[in-house]
């Protein structure tokens, strides 16, 4: 459809990014880019009436996002297209936030960070498939390699590097020798230190969530970068427990818990714990943490380290709910990276068994027994509920009892 509707439009069409490479290496993709040398977003409003998608259109960056929603096993799913206008940024200072300006496809793919991404196919019904490989992506897919395009790369985007280790991680690639001495460089040259904005934090982020968090930090350290995210991040100290969260948070995902959690933030949290109030706000503030996730994790944090600290010392179904309850599933799996071996043993079994357990009874069956709603109600409940954790009260009819009686 996308190329029939470029040769209808007069416009070059073609799937770049990450999509292309994902297609060489045979890996699935989770997103669809695509790049038009013409207005990118008429194409996406066109587009998106033939496929009866929704346009979010950025007139900004001349960029369009189609979301399509497709029903595959009775299941509602959101898939995006992003569309682009072919273009070549220019910095206006390094790390400063591109311009854009209209050009073409060769242009586009010269501005993208690593050969491996600079790949581009064209969609046009006239070429449909043909790979456009100015810079050798093709040979480092397959050498395992990741390269930049041009020697001032990280002069121009320092957070190019993040990236490199994220695919390095997640790919098993290698870090050609040359990029590698050009990130030394960078550092030498103290590009990291005008680093500003939230892409950072989004770079962070990402590699936190798609890598071992314990390996990615320690190839940011081996680049000097763990120190430039903030001078008291201490390595060896950071391997281990980001290599115990990396294990809690694998247990976990055994448990098909029914909550979401974000793996990265408790990561992002790890990285914080050790640091001390105002070094915390220094590294969220260099790393440009939105201001709601910034709250939110400084409180999760405070949150768990109050209660490991109020933890019961005996092994009392009741108080453990009691103190687990309350708490969000982030600080609670943070919790377990710290806990203590009898400890982790209580939170697990909360997580497991205690969690789950509520009172069969409901506000009707109260009524049908004759009880006035009122106050009484949740004293009742709140009554069923500890029995309950403590083994009792196994069935309705058990409860019942006890509610007549109570
Ligand atoms: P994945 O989604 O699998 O992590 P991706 O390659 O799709 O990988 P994105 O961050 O979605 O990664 O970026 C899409 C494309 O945009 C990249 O393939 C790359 O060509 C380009 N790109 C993204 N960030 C940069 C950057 N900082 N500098 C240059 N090009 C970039």
């Amino acid at each position: 459809t996308a190329g029939k509707l470029a040769e209808e439009m007069g416009y070059g069409a073609y799937l770049v990014g990450g999509s292309v490479r994902d297609l060489i290496m045979r890996r699935p993709s989770p997103d669809v880019d695509i790049v038009v040398e013409g207005d990118g977003i008429a194409f996406a409003q066109e587009l998106s009436k033939k496929i009866d998608g929704k346009v979010i259109p950025h007139p900004r960056f001349a960029t369009a996002k189609i979301l399509k929603e497709i029903i595959r096993n009775g299941e509602k799913k959101s898939f995006y297209i992003d569309i682009a206008t072919a273009r070549t940024e220019y910095y206006e200072s390094p790390a400063a936030l591109p311009k854009v300006e209209t050009s073409s496809i060769k242009k586009d793919l010269y501005r993208r960070d690593f050969t491996i991404n600079a790949l581009a196919v064209k969609l046009n019904s006239k070429n449909f498939g043909l790979l456009i490989d100015f810079f050798g992506g093709q040979r480092d897919i397959k050498d395992k390699k990741i390269r930049v395009l041009h020697n001032l790369s990280f002069v121009e985007d320092p957070t190019r590097a993040i990236r490199a280790i994220r695919f390095s991680e997640k790919l098993g690639f290698k870090i050609s020798k040359h990029t590698e001495n050009l990130i030394k460089l960078a550092v030498k040259m103290s590009i990291f230190e005008k680093l500003k904005g939230p892409r950072l934090y989004e770079e962070l982020i990402l590699l936190l969530k798609e890598t071992q968090p314990h390996h990615s930090i320690k190839r940011l350290a081996d680049y000097g970068l763990l120190k430039i995210l903030h001078p008291s991040l201490e390595e060896k100290k950071l391997y281990s427990e980001l290599a115990r969260a990396y294990e809690t948070v694998q247990a976990m995902e055994l448990l098909f818990l029914k909550e979401k959690y974000r793996k990265e933030l408790i990561y992002l949290m790890v990285m914080l714990w050790n640091l001390e109030d105002h070094e915390r706000q220094e590294f969220l503030q260099k790393i440009c943490v939105p201001e709601n996730i910034k709250k939110e994790v400084i409180e999760n944090i405070i949150s768990a380290e109050k209660a490991l600290q109020a933890f019961p010392s005996e092994e009392s179904p009741v108080e453990i709910y009691t103190l687990l309850s309350s708490l969000n599933i982030e600080i609670i799996i943070l919790m377990m990276v710290y806990a203590q071996e009898q400890q982790k043993k209580a939170i697990s079994f909360y997580l497991t068994k205690l969690k789950e357990i509520k009172p069969l009874l409901r506000g009707e069956d109260l009524k049908t027994l004759g009880i006035p709603p009122g106050p009484i109600y949740k004293k009742i409940f709140d009554e069923i509920l500890k029995e309950k954790l403590q083994g009792r009260l196994l069935s309705k009819e058990e409860e019942i009892e006890f509610a007549k009686n109570f």
